[in-house]
């Protein structure tokens, strides 16, 4: 008789990744961002469109993400989306890909690390850009 094992457990996703996959936590639109940007990977066919809330003493108050995207990209991006509400756009800007590893606890593959890191060029744009409402 063998031990029914689920076979979820371990393999390609972390449980942070399984839920954040189900449940994000900063999905949705944000309706009078002031800084929004978009990117693809075009790897995995990821699409992650950021909306930033940015107070005029340049804390991000609000972030909100839509889009297309893998498990890992949508975990990442959540993640990424939490670590930066209310720090300082030069604290958001520090964010290296490390420290969302380091949240997901999971290891991913040099074929996959693309999908972790979109959300962080596509913030880099957002907080570069000169969008205004
Ligand atoms: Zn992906």
């Amino acid at each position: 008789m063998s031990t029914a094992t689920p076979s979820a457990a371990g393999g390609l996703y972390s449980d942070v990744i399984r839920e954040r996959w189900r449940r994000p936590r900063h999905r949705g639109e944000l309706p009078g961002a002031n800084a929004v940007a978009e990117d693809v990977n075009p790897l995995c066919g990821d699409r992650v469109r950021l909306m930033l809330t940015i107070e005029p003493d340049g804390r991000i108050a609000v972030v909100r993400f839509v889009g297309d995207s893998c498990a890992i990209c949508t975990a990442s991006t959540d993640v990424l989306a939490e670590l930066i509400t209310g720090r300082p756009r030069a604290e958001a800007r520090a964010v290296e890909v490390a420290d969302l590893l380091a949240v997901l606890q999971a290891e991913i593959r040099p074929t996959r690390m693309r999908c972790v890191s979109l959300p962080l060029s596509v913030l880099a744009q957002a907080l570069n850009g000169t969008k205004t409402p």
